[in-house]
Formats: C-alpha cells, structure tokens, sequence
C-alpha cells in the first residue's frame, strides 16, 4: 500500500523476483484493459483519466479472475488492490473461497510534496512497462527506453491536476484501510523515501516483522 507515486510498483518488480511470486498490479491490469480496448476497458477508461477509482465490482471481479490462475496457488503480491474498505473486505471473501488469506500488508510512506515530485517527472515505457524518472532516474538517451528502444511517455493520470485528484482519492478512501490492517495484526510501515535500493532493504526487513 502507499499513496500514488510511494514506489508501489517499482518495490512490486523487485519484490517479486525475490519472493518467486506473481505481481498482480491492478492498474496494469486496468491499462492493459484500456489499451486492448475490452468492455471493462471502455468503462474504466474516463474513470482513470481523472483520478477516480473504478467501482468496485469491475475491479474485484478482475482480480477475483487473475487469482484463480494457477500461478497465484503459491502466493501473490497485490499491488494497488484492495483500494478502500468495500474492496478490502471483497478480498477477504474471495481469498476465504480459496482457503486463503492476507498475511502481509506493506505501506510505504512518503511526504506529499515528494510524491508531486516524483509522479510529474515519471516517465513510462509504453512498450514493455519500465519506468523513468527526469531527475533520479534518467533514461540512457533522453525520452528513449534503455530497456526495449520504446519512446517513454508521460502516463495520461500523472498531469499534475489528476495528480491533485488521486492523492485526495488516496487520503479519503484508500488511506483508511491502514487502520484496518494495523487492527488485524498484519500492518507493517515504512518510510518510503531514499533510493529504491534503501527502500527495498527496508521492505525485505518488514516482511520479517510481520506475523500474523
Ligand atoms: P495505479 O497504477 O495503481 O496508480 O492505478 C491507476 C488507476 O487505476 C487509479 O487511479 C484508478 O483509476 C485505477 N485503479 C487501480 N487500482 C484500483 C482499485 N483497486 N480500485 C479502483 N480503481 C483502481
């Protein structure tokens, strides 16, 4: 968990790699929906471009989906899901049909005037999904992926006025749900700012701590 532009993500791709397990980014999920324009793409579409959340029935029932893909027997990482309580609670539900349930819930924390930083130098590579920054993160040539030879672009919600719209989204819906996972045991913390190396040290030690 984390607002946007925490580094979600970014700590996601690393994470799963050290842990051998799907990284289901719900957002990904949504743009690849948007892109391929699908019936849930259609309806998502607008939604994401100001800054809200689709309801919540579309996006439960897409990652209810992916679960139930047998690379998700072993364990997932969620990433940007569940976004409110009513989501929260839907999870609950659909990992209870799997005899599952939540076991670790990670937040980073980042001061708002860092997150404007970093989302509105952001740059993503459309074509394989790697991720840029102007400053802390320069691609090896100006504007073009060093992964794939893609041309980077600016997500469409990373304008700063749609910027404004997902953290006040984030602090009226989604940043309740820190409570509820801290009153269940399973919250773990932790500053999200300083390198991605730094931060991933931090993550690693948090998953230590958390037991439920
Ligand atoms: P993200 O890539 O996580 O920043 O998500 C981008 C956008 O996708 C959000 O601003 C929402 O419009 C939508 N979205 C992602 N996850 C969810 C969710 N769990 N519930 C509703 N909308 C979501």
């Amino acid at each position: 968990m984390g607002p946007p532009g925490a580094g979600k993500g970014t700590q996601a791709v690393r994470l799963k790699e050290r842990l051998g397990i799907p990284h289901l980014s719900v957002g990904d999920m949504l743009r690849d929906s948007v892109r391929q324009a699908t019936p849930l793409g259609i309806q998502a579409k607008e939604i994401m471009a100001r800054g809200d959340l689709v309801p919540d029935g579309l996006v439960s029932d897409l990652v209810a989906k992916r679960l139930a893909e047998p690379d998700c027997s072993g364990g997932f990482l969620l990433d940007g899901y569940p976004r409110n309580l009513a989501q929260a609670r839907r999870l609950e539900e659909i990992l209870a049909g799997m005899g599952k349930k939540v076991d670790r819930v990670l937040a980073l924390r980042v001061a708002p005037e860092e997150l404007v930083r970093r989302l509105s130098g952001r740059r993503v590579c459309p074509d394989c999904g790697a991720g840029y920054h102007g400053e802390s993160r320069p691609s090896k040539r100006p504007g073009i992926c060093d992964a794939c030879g893609g041309v980077l672009v600016q997500r469409g919600d990373d304008r700063e006025e749609v910027v404004r719209e997902r953290l006040r989204v984030y602090l009226e819906q989604t940043s309740p749900l820190l409570d509820h996972y801290r009153k269940l045991g399973l919250l773990h913390e932790l500053d999200g700012s300083g390198s991605v190396e730094s931060i991933a040290k931090r993550l690693g030690e948090g998953l230590q701590q958390v037991r439920p």
